[in-house]
């Protein structure tokens, strides 16, 4: 029997985004050229519920440019949570300033309050608070501590379009939001990013230095300062349109396949899932696993099990100081004592099939399996 590989994530396209990109790339020139940038931004920032939205080419790039809109820089110390992908914190590093990782937390797996605060120094800047695999952190406790000791707040919500925590939007908590449009994630204009705002200053200060240090609509090319080239295509921004139009869908999608994940998976002693807290509502961009370290199995050996049967899955996210990366950073530290949640979330977790295209009955074959190797301890 052949049997198709169930792919870890991928996005859903249909002819509506067909149409849009089509429809851009015929007729997004000239005096028309921005057209789709403006109703995807209007569209999206009604979404978030912010005032300001500023299409980019990628998630990485809006951190690098919240950063340098904040004046963040050399001397500087910007706290990130160790789990989650690189692009969250290599921004910081491009600045000049210096990343400090904090632990997450045992149950949202998202950035720890206390460890967080512990972080602190007098060198803070800011902090860059991640949603991870579509949970969201708990905003009342970092917001209060970030007010506490003046610390700017960018919010990484990649991988939460559309979640929300007390009934607000993910994107719209700190001075800024971020988010990735990469293939891979929830809403895809194959790369793009977004950053969301209210603050004027620093959104009108990112969008001079987004464009080469020129402020919109200036063509005396009589630059002022050495700055960026972050802008995203006509034909990125009608693809991005036609998703967010279709956004509810997207995210029905991703909750009837954590669903179906659950359902099946909660009934095994010692796994968790990605469930969120009562405050969120999320949009699990990755159905994720975590399980008890009694069981005598490594996160290798169940990715092998699940490969064999034509599953894909990914490993967690290592802790950041943990990657070669950041060697130099972490000499000497003892992050695994420092941030022990992390360093056990590394060794017990994967991601499962999240793909939008997923089915029922793939699923199913993933619970199977994932039954199969965690029924004898
Ligand atoms: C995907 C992702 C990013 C990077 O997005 P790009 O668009 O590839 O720059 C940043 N942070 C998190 C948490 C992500 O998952």
């Amino acid at each position: 029997m052949t049997t198709k590989r169930i792919p870890v994530a991928g996005p859903w396209i249909t002819q509506r985004e067909i149409e849009y990109v089509t429809d851009a790339v015929t007729n997004a020139w000239y005096g028309n050229a921005n057209m789709y940038h403006e109703r995807f931004e209007k569209a999206f920032s009604a979404c978030v519920g912010t005032i300001h939205a500023m299409a980019l080419p990628s998630c990485t790039s809006g951190i690098h440019l919240a950063l340098s809109a904040m004046g963040i820089g050399p001397g500087d110390e910007v706290i990130v949570p160790e789990i989650t992908w690189i692009a969250t914190a290599a921004p910081i590093s491009y600045v000049g300033a210096t990343p400090v990782f904090a632990d997450v937390d045992p149950e949202t797996w998202c950035l720890c309050p206390d460890s967080f605060e512990k972080a602190i120094t007098p060198r803070t800047k800011a902090v860059i608070t991640v949603d991870l695999y579509g949970n969201m952190v708990d905003y009342d406790r970092i917001l209060a501590i970030a007010a506490r000791y003046n610390l700017r707040v960018i919010e990484d919500a990649a991988e939460a379009v559309g979640a929300r925590y007390k009934g607000k939007p993910a994107g719209s908590f700190g001075d800024v939001g971020v988010f990735s449009f990469h293939g891979s994630k929830t809403l895809t204009t194959g790369e793009g990013g977004m950053l969301v705002t209210n603050n004027t200053e620093i959104f009108n200060r990112a969008n001079f230095l987004r464009d080469h240090g020129r402020v919109p609509g200036d063509f005396s090319f009589e630059n002022s300062e050495v700055a960026f080239k972050y802008k995203m295509s006509s034909m990125q921004a009608a693809l991005g349109l036609a998703q967010i139009e279709r956004l509810d869908e997207l995210i029905k999608r991703k909750r009837e396949a954590f669903h179906w994940y659950s359902d099946q998976l909660s009934g095994i002693k010692g796994i968790k899932l990605n469930e969120p807290g009562p405050d969120v509502l999320a949009t699990y961009w990755m159905v994720s696993i975590v399980w008890d370290p009694s069981f005598v199995i490594t996160k290798r050996q169940v990715r092998d099990r699940l490969e064999a049967k034509g599953i894909d899955s990914r490993p967690f996210f290592s802790p950041l100081s943990s990657l070669q990366a950041y060697t130099h950073h972490s000499e000497n530290r003892h992050f695994n004592s420092i941030n022990p949640t992390s360093y056990m979330l590394r060794e017990h977790g994967i991601n499962l099939p999240s793909s939008l295209l997923l089915t029922e009955s793939q699923a199913h074959q993933v619970c199977d399996c994932i039954g199969e190797i965690f029924s004898c301890k």
